[in-house]
């Protein structure tokens, strides 16, 4: 890899909850603005997750003089919702977005009327023209709901058409994968940076509840290792700085246009990578 290739990385929070969850993002942004990322994105509605927490934790760290993206996303909302929203994030000066769908509590119908980010997409561009920057999310190792993998690449680019700038995946640990869908994406005409996403691995059964619910896999071996550490957290850390810093220097140096930090509002790690990185 080019000692002098520019590395975009970007880090995604979810807004706290308490007192002391925004105390400790606060000291987890500073940490990582050192790293020079090119934005920091905050989750919105998601597990639950306050949506004015979004805002207010997008605000702080721009008067803090970083680039920060808040997520919006369109499941169970009316257009008004939708349309109230971006008019918030639009008269705060706010300029990128990273658009989704969402995920309704399990049991829960939708009573919306978006149906798919594609839908969110078309609805952002109508109503505020080239006003935002939008990322919309993609998935190499294919969507919970996907039907079949063409089904996605054909639903993905919907997104694309309606007008989103830039992509980011869904973490995997296979470096084919993500190859592979981006060419399949290339040969489909989408032409949009594909921004891998990057989950570190700090705790097996945390990592292991997440991947069941969003379709990442973990490969057999990563699974194997990770459970025979077992409460030895120090051998998980170690393992899994290894095992995602070769996949981070697999994917730049495969042409990955940018990595994007699911830090779960924590910074060891992600910083760890970026500087086993050369950031
Ligand atoms: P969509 O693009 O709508 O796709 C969802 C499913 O529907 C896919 O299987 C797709 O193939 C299918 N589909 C799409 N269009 C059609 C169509 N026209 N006909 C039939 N099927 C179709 N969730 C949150 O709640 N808040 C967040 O802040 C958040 N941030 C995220 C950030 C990233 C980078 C990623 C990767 C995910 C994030 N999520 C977030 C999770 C996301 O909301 C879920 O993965 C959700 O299930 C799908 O969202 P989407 O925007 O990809 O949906």
């Amino acid at each position: 890899m080019s000692a002098t290739r520019r590395r975009n990385f970007s880090f995604e929070f979810f807004p706290p909850k308490t007192p002391q969850g925004r105390e400790k993002l606060r000291a987890t942004w500073h940490e990582l603005a050192k790293i020079k990322p090119q934005f920091f994105s905050v989750t919105f509605g998601a597990g639950g997750s306050t949506r004015e927490g979004t805002l207010e934790t997008v605000l702080e760290i721009r008067a803090a003089g970083h680039e920060a993206a808040p997520h919006i996303s369109c499941v169970a909302s009316t257009r008004a919702d939708v349309a109230a929203q971006l008019e918030q994030y639009r008269s705060h000066g706010i300029r990128h977005i990273v658009a989704l769908r969402g995920d309704l509590p399990s049991g829960l119908a939708a009573a919306g009327e978006f149906r798919y980010a594609s839908e969110l997409v078309a609805f952002i561009r109508e109503s505020t023209g080239d006003w935002f920057t939008i990322d919309v999310a993609c998935y190499p190792e294919y969507h919970p709901q996907t039907r079949s993998a063409a089904d996605e690449i054909r639903n993905f680019k919907k997104k694309i058409d309606a007008g989103a700038n830039t992509a980011i995946t869904q973490y995997f640990y296979s470096a084919d994968a993500y190859f592979r869908f981006v060419d399949d994406c290339r040969a489909a005409g989408i032409s949009v940076p594909i921004v891998a996403g990057i989950m570190p691995i700090a705790n097996f059964s945390q990592l292991a509840r997440f991947s069941d619910v969003c379709g990442a896999e973990i490969p057999r071996w990563i699974r194997f290792k990770l459970e025979s550490f077992r409460d030895d957290s120090a051998s998980i850390r170690a393992f899994g700085l290894d095992v995602v810093t070769r996949l981070c220097e697999q994917l730049l140096a495969g042409g990955a246009p940018g990595l994007h930090f699911y830090t779960l509002n924590q910074a060891p790690l992600p910083a760890e990578i970026c500087r086993r990185l050369g950031a």
